[in-house]
């Protein structure tokens, strides 16, 4: 389907973005354009602008810091944190950035754009909660950082409001992480997924199951089934699954990112 008219900008920095965003109410950051223009030809949105955010190579880039923190631009797409050597300082995040749909999509898609559209399928949602990232925000009002808790709030809502970008990701060190999913087809949308991290205790993050990963706390593998069931999971039934079904993935994939990420230690 044809798109609509729609004005297109294409600021050279970030400031100019912003400006761009909060003068114009219909107005929306472009990233990889492998959400937002399908949902655009769907017509289930129609901004008025499409502010490009390709040209910004502030919002670009994997950095390692001494202390193996990793901060990663909110433009940086799949196939360029596969790439990274900076980034294989947490391996999971190519490990799961490889399994997002096939090459076509990991070219364009980015990091930022797949964390602000939190379609509740989506990979990278559930794997930021469970490692601890932090997502940094930059508005009229200057800078923020939040952690996913507060970042995730609803379907396609975040906490990078209308007139507001997300600038960037800081992942803290670590290594001991897992990630498991059941999909449709080879690489193809997520019907459950969790991550799994180990710094103690494990920290698991479900996706699929609701509007935004449902984070529990564990001791050990042998807890995590039991923290998954005490969640109290609700998830939807629809074509792909049953509820009854998706809970049961919700345990059997939780259990398995835990394995994955005690087999690290
Ligand atoms: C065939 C196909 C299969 C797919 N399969 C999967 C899959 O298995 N797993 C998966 O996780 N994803 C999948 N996706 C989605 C894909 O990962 C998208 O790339 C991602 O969801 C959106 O990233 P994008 O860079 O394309 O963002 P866009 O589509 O450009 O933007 C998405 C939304 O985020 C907003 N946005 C983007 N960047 C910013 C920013 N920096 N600050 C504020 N707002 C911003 C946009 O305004 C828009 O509302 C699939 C997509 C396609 C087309």
């Amino acid at each position: 389907m044809l798109l609509r008219e729609v004005d297109y900008a294409k600021p050279s920095s970030v400031a100019e973005a912003l400006a761009l965003l909060a003068g114009n109410d219909g107005a929306r950051a472009l990233a990889g354009g492998q959400t937002l223009l399908n949902v655009m030809k769907a017509r289930a949105a129609s901004p008025d602008m499409l502010v490009d955010l390709d040209g910004l190579d502030e919002l670009k880039g994997v950095e390692l810091s001494a202390d193996g923190t990793l901060t990663i631009g909110a433009m940086t797409t799949y196939a360029e944190i596969l790439d990274s050597a900076e980034a294989r300082a947490r391996p999971i995040l190519g490990e799961v950035c490889a399994q997002i749909a096939d090459v076509q999509v990991r070219n364009r898609g980015t990091i930022g754009g797949n964390l602000c559209s939190n379609d509740p399928t989506n990979h990278l949602p559930p794997l930021m909660a469970a490692i601890g990232a932090r997502m940094t925000i930059a508005g009229a009002r200057g800078e923020r950082t939040v952690a996913a808790g507060e970042f995730f709030l609803g379907v396609y809502m975040t906490a990078a409001g209308p007139g507001e970008l997300l600038t960037r990701i800081t992942v803290p060190p670590g290594r001991h992480d897992g990630f498991a999913a059941v999909t449709l087809g080879v690489d193809g949308t997520c019907i459950v997924n969790a991550a799994a991290s180990l710094d103690g205790s494990f920290r698991v993050a479900v996706g699929c199951v609701d509007a935004v990963p449902v984070v529990v706390e564990a001791e050990s593998t042998g807890a995590v089934r039991a923290a998954v069931h005490g969640a109290g999971l609700d998830p939807p039934s629809d074509v792909h699954a049953s509820r009854e079904y998706r809970l049961h993935l919700a345990e059997v994939l939780a259990e398995r990112a835990a394995l994955q990420a005690e087999g690290r230690s």
